[in-house]
C-alpha cells in the first residue's frame, strides 16, 4: 500500500486516496436538518430538492501522469435541467445509454483545497454504461481544477490533496 511522509504534520500516513466524494450536493447542506425529510429526495446517485433542483453524482476524473493508477477522481454532484434529469432517469437501466449526447450540468460541489470556489463551474455530463457513474468534463477555462483536468496532475499533487483533506 502506498503511503507518504506528510509535509503538514510530519507523520507518515499509510494509504494515498485516489478518490473523494460528498454525500450530497452543496445546496442540501443549506437546508435545515429538520426540513430535509420533507424537501429532499436523496439516494447514492441522485438528489432532488423542492421538486425543482435536480442533481446526479458523477466522476470528475483527472489523469495522474506519474502513477500506474490511471485516474484521480473527485466524485461530485452536478445539477441537470429537469428534462435531462428525467431523461437520465429513464435511461438508468438501458443498455447502450452511453450513446446519449452530453448534458449540461452546473458543478454543485464545493471542493476543498482550491483557492477559487468550484461551485457552479460549467460542465458536460457524459453518460456511461449501465452501472457506471457519468464522467464530468469541466468547461475548459483557466480555473485551476479545469487546468488540472486538461493537463493531468502528479503524485505529488495527489499527496497535497490528501494532506489538505486530512488537515484542512
Ligand atoms: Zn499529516
Amino acid at each position: 500500500m502506498r503511503g507518504y511522509q506528510c509535509s503538514t504534520c510530519g507523520e507518515f500516513h499509510s494509504g494515498l486516496p485516489f478518490s473523494y466524494g460528498s454525500p450530497a450536493p452543496a445546496p442540501y447542506f443549506d437546508i435545515p436538518e429538520a426540513e430535509r425529510d420533507d424537501r429532499v429526495l436523496l439516494s447514492s446517485d441522485q438528489c432532488v430538492i423542492d421538486d425543482k433542483h435536480f442533481f446526479v453524482l458523477g466522476r470528475l476524473e483527472i489523469p495522474v501522469l506519474d502513477a500506474d493508477e490511471d485516474l484521480f477522481s473527485w466524485n461530485v454532484w452536478v445539477s441537470l435541467s429537469e428534462k435531462n434529469f428525467n431523461r437520465a432517469s429513464e435511461l438508468w437501466e438501458t443498455e447502450g445509454r452511453e450513446s446519449e449526447p452530453p448534458y449540461f450540468g452546473w458543478l454543485s460541489t464545493s471542493l476543498p483545497c482550491y483557492d477559487v470556489d468550484t461551485f457552479l463551474l460549467k460542465t458536460n455530463v457524459h453518460t456511461r454504461p449501465v452501472g457506471e457513474r457519468p464522467f464530468i468534463e469541466l468547461e475548459p477555462t483557466e480555473h485551476p481544477l479545469a487546468i488540472e483536468q486538461r493537463n493531468g496532475i502528479t503524485l505529488k499533487q495527489v499527496q497535497e490533496i490528501a494532506e489538505c483533506a486530512l488537515h484542512g
